[in-house]
C-alpha cells in the first residue's frame, strides 16, 4: 500500500534500512515501517539509534543525554552514546547528530489550523513571519480575484493585520471600493475578531451611519459618524447571510479540506510542531489525510457545535481516540473579544477611547456557568476563550462552580489565551489547577500593538513568569491564524519580551530558556492529559522529536527565531526534513 507523498521517503522505504541503514546523514524513516511496528521482534534491536547529539529532554530526571534509541515509534532508551549502542543490531538504522541539539516535538495547545484557507483563499499578509504590506496590494489582489468571481458574490481576502501595513494607514471601506462596486468584499483581520467591508457589503447588510451598535460588536464610525467599514466581533453577524458565496459538492468539499489539512500539516512539520490542538475542522478529513499517510503531526481535537452536542449525548469524553486523533478539550466557548484587535473585556477602559470602550463580552454568567457545568458533567475538559481580566473571572466563576456541583477527578479546566491577570486570578487559577494556553509569538510578532495597552497592563500578560511561579501548568497556545505558530519565534518572545521592531514589554514576565522549551512541550502534554506518553524525551514515550541547527540556550536571545529546524520526527517518522 503506498503510504507515503515525498518520493525520497518512499524511495527509502521501499530499499529498505539494510543498504542505507548505517549512513549518518539522514535520520529518514519509513512511515509504512515505523506505523506497523518494529523491524526485529528483538527487544535488545532498535529501529533506529541516534547519538553524539546535545539532547534537551525536558524530563526533570535526566535533564540531558547525548543518545537515544527508537522502537515501533517510541523511545525505548535515553542516556549515554555507548549504551545506546547496544540497541544497534543488523537493520538498525543509526544517526550521527554531530552534536547537535535535539529536543522534544513542540506542541501548539491553540491553533484553527486554516489549511483550506491558506491553500485556496487569498492572503493579504504573511501568515508565518512579519511582514509589512500595503493597502495597494491588498486592493490589487482582491481586484484579481473580483475579475474571476460573478458579481454579487462574495470576495474575501485572508492573514490582514492592521499594524503590518506601510505607512501604518488604517484599512477603510473607500479603498475596498476600489475593489469592487458590485461586489461585496471582506477583509477578515487575522485576529479573528474584526473585519473590513466595501460599500457593497455594507448595502447588502443594510447598514448605514444611523445603525446602532449591537451587543457585544460594533460598527465604526469616522469623526463625522460615517462608517468606515470596520466592524468588530457580533455586530459582524448581519453579513451571514447576504450576498452569495462560491459552492462545492460534496465531493469537492471533502477534497478541500483533505487537501487543506495535508498541506497545514507539511507547515506544522516544517517548524517543528508534532503535536497541535486543533479548534474543530473536518474529523472525516482528518481520518482520511491520516489514512493517507499525510498526517504528520498528532491532533488533539477540540470539538464544539453540534460535534460537542453529540459526544456530550452518546459518551464520547475527553481522550477518546488514539495517539493521531484524540478528543482533547473543548473548542474555545468564547467569552470576551480580542488582544491584538484591542476588543478583549478589560475592567478599565482602554485609554484615550471616548466614550469609555471597555471591550466586548460575548456572553452572559449564567450561560457559561450552565455551559460548564454541561460540559464537566459530561466528562469532557471545558475551554473557554478569555483574554481580559473580567473575561478571565467570569470564566473561574463558572469553573469554580463546575467543579463544585459536578465533582470530575482532574479536570484541568483550559483558559485559551487568559492573557490578562492580577494577583487574586492568579491564585484562583492555582487553586483550580487550570490549564492556561497562553499567546506565543504575540510577544515577538504584536509587539507594536502593546502600546495601546501600556507598560502596567503588559506587566500582566501573557503573564508566563507569573504563572510558572505560581506553579501554574502554562502551555503554548499560537492561536494561529491570529499568530504565527513558528514555536522558536514564541520561545524568544518568552525569553526577551522583545518584539520584532526592538521594543520591549512587560520584562518581569520573561522566562528562561529551559522554562520555554518545557511551556512548549511538556506543559503541552500536560495540557491535554498527555503527560504519561509525550512531552519529553523518555523512554516509553511516543518518539516525537526535533533536530535543530543551534542550541537555543547557548545562541544570542535575539537569534532563537532563525535557528534552523533540521529535522522533525513524529513517532520515530521523519516529517520534516531540511
Ligand atoms: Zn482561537
Amino acid at each position: 500500500m503506498r503510504r507515503d507523498c515525498g518520493s525520497r521517503r518512499e524511495f527509502l522505504g521501499l530499499v529498505g534500512s539494510g543498504v542505507l541503514g548505517l549512513g549518518t546523514g539522514s535520520l529518514l524513516v519509513s512511515r509504512a515501517l515505523s506505523e506497523t511496528g518494529s523491524r526485529d521482534s528483538d527487544p535488545r534491536v532498535a529501529d533506529l539509534v541516534v547519538s553524539n547529539a546535545n539532547v534537551y529532554t525536558v524530563d526533570s530526571r535526566m535533564p540531558k543525554a547525548e543518545a537515544f534509541a527508537v522502537k515501533a515509534g517510541r523511545f525505548v532508551f535515553v542516556g549515554k552514546t555507548a549504551e545506546a549502542n547496544a540497541f544497534i543490531g543488523k537493520g538498525t538504522r543509526t544517526f550521527d547528530a554531530r552534536r547537535m541539539t535535539i529536543v522534544p516535538g513542540f506542541i501548539d495547545c491553540h491553533n484553527h489550523a486554516p489549511g483550506n484557507i491558506l491553500l485556496y483563499e487569498v492572503m493579504v499578509g504573511n501568515p508565518y513571519e512579519v511582514e509589512f504590506v500595503t493597502i495597494e496590494s491588498i486592493i490589487e489582489k482582491l481586484r484579481a480575484k473580483a475579475q474571476k468571481t460573478p458579481p454579487g458574490f462574495w470576495v474575501d481576502g485572508y492573514f490582514f493585520d492592521d499594524t503590518k501595513v506601510k505607512g501604518n494607514r488604517q484599512l477603510n471601506v473607500y479603498d475596498l471600493d476600489q475593489v469592487s462596486t458590485e461586489h461585496p468584499v471582506c477583509v477578515h483581520h487575522r485576529g479573528g475578531h474584526t473585519s473590513y467591508y466595501n460599500g457593497k457589503a455594507l448595502a447588502l447588510a443594510a447598514l448605514n451611519k444611523n445603525t446602532p451598535n449591537r451587543t457585544g460588536g460594533t460598527y465604526d464610525r469616522d469623526p463625522d459618524g460615517e462608517l468606515t467599514g470596520r466592524v468588530t466581533d457580533l455586530a459582524r453577524t448581519v453579513f451571514t447571510n447576504v450576498g452569495r458565496r462560491e459552492t462545492f459538492t460534496e465531493e469537492q468539499k471533502e477534497q478541500r479540506h483533505r487537501d487543506g489539512l495535508a498541506y497545514i500539516s507539511r507547515q506544522f512539520a516544517r517548524y517543528g510542531l508534532t503535536s497541535v490542538h486543533h479548534e474543530e475542522g473536518d474529523l472525516f478529513a482528518l481520518q482520511q489525510v491520516r489514512a493517507r499517510g499525510e498526517l504528520l503531526h498528532r491532533v488533539g481535537f477540540e470539538a464544539s457545535g453540534e460535534l460537542l452536542e453529540a459526544m456530550i449525548t452518546n459518551g464520547i469524553s475527553t481522550g477518546f481516540g488514539d495517539e493521531w486523533i484524540r478528543f482533547g478539550a473543548t473548542s474555545e466557548h468564547t467569552v470576551d473579544g480580542s488582544f491584538s484587535e484591542r476588543t478583549m473585556a478589560l475592567s478599565q477602559p482602554y485609554a484615550g477611547t471616548n466614550p469609555p470602550y471597555s471591550g466586548n463580552i460575548t456572553e452572559k454568567q449564567e450561560d457559561l456557568n450552565a455551559w460548564a457545568e454541561r460540559v464537566e458533567r459530561a466528562g469532557i475538559q471545558p475551554n473557554c476563550h478569555a483574554n481580559g481580566d473580567v473575561a478571565i473571572d467570569m470564566v473561574l466563576t463558572a469553573y469554580e462552580r463546575a467543579q463544585r456541583v459536578a465533582l470530575r477527578p482532574d479536570v484541568r479546566p483550559k483558559i485559551t489565551h487568559c492573557t490578562l491577570i492580577n494577583d487574586r486570578l492568579l491564585r484562583r487559577l492555582q487553586a483550580l489547577g487550570a490549564v492556561p494556553a497562553a499567546f506565543t509569538t504575540y510577544a515577538y510578532y504584536n509587539s507594536d500593538k502593546f502600546h495601546f495597552y501600556g507598560e502596567e497592563r503588559m506587566q500582566r500578560t501573557m503573564a508566563y513568569r507569573s504563572f510558572l511561579d505560581a506553579g501554574i501548568r502554562a502551555a503554548a497556545g499560537s492561536d494561529f491564524g491570529p499568530g504565527p505558530f513558528a514555536p522558536l519565534m514564541g520561545i524568544q518572545g518568552m525569553v526577551t519580551r522583545t518584539g520584532w521592531n526592538g521594543e520591549t514589554w512587560g520584562a518581569n514576565q520573561r522566562i528562561r530558556v529551559e522554562e520555554a522549551l518545557a511551556v512548549n512541550t511538556i506543559n503541552g502534554a500536560y495540557n491535554s492529559h498527555e503527560e504519561a506518553i509525550k512531552g519529553s524525551i523518555t523512554a516509553g514515550k511516543l518518539a516525537d522529536f526535533v533536530v535543530l541547527a543551534d542550541d537555543p540556550h547557548t545562541v544570542s536571545k535575539d537569534k532563537i527565531k532563525d535557528i534552523e529546524i533540521v529535522e522533525t520526527v513524529t513517532g520515530g517518522t521523519t516529517v520534516h526534513e531540511k
